[in-house]
């Protein structure tokens, strides 16, 4: 029988990792949640939010989802985790940022150029969240790749200002908006500075990205 891998690794945490953190666990468990973070992350396995932020446990309310998107507050009123992720984590946990994270190499932003198998039909409608990033390009080189991850990114933050209780926090300044697109093979997240329009590496920027946010024009090529 081959090695069960998997249940080797529960089995470690539990003997291992566990006990390093118990004492936190007890304390998030005694006193509830209360991250101050809803993260809103591309699927991507490369993409790893607690080593980007330095964070651990009862730090993120994490979401994830193909593409780091945002569905339109729009009273379509169907199962929309991501939706609903939002408006518990600004209602409930009153958290002060949102970050939304996309990333270089970003399949769910290539798909908006060559399509996905027939089959995954919710994935194609899906998709269609970052449709209006998507650049007039039949065949994207890594350069429009790059350009339609980070519009991709804004257009998000734009559609957070739509949900009510979210523009209400930003306008009266208790909530802020993180628009970030990390590069996987440099280590370094970009982040959008509105007064500019443009994505600033961490190593320069001169804060982490706040809004409000009007909607994205960029200037031309
Ligand atoms: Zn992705």
């Amino acid at each position: 029988m081959p090695d069960d891998d998997l249940l080797q690794r529960l089995r470690r945490f539990r003997d291992h990792a566990f006990p390093m953190h118990e004492e936190q666990f007890r304390v998030l468990v005694d006193h509830g949640q209360h991250p101050a973070t809803l993260f809103i992350g591309c699927s991507d396995s490369r993409l790893v939010p607690y080593m980007l932020t330095g964070t651990g446990p009862g730090e993120l309310f994490l979401v994830r989802n193909v593409g780091a998107f945002v569905p339109p507050y729009d009273g379509s009123w169907g199962y929309h985790g991501t939706s609903a992720a939002i408006e518990f984590a600004v209602l409930n946990l009153q958290v002060r940022r949102i970050i939304v994270c996309g990333h270089s190499h970003c399949g769910g932003i290539r798909a908006l150029y060559g399509g996905v198998p027939d089959a995954a039909r919710n994935l194609a409608a899906w998709l269609e969240l970052g449709r209006e990033a998507a650049l007039p390009v039949a065949e994207p080189g890594a350069d429009v790749l790059r350009r339609t991850e980070q519009r991709a990114v804004v257009l998000q933050l734009e559609r957070l200002m739509d949900y009510p209780m979210v523009r209400e926090q930003v306008e009266a300044g208790t909530l802020s908006l993180h628009g970030w697109h990390y590069v996987i093979e440099d280590g370094e997240v970009h982040v959008f500075d509105v007064a500019s329009g443009s994505f600033i590496a961490a190593a320069e920027a001169s804060h982490a990205g706040t809004g409000p946010y009007e909607p994205y024009a960029e200037s031309p090529a």
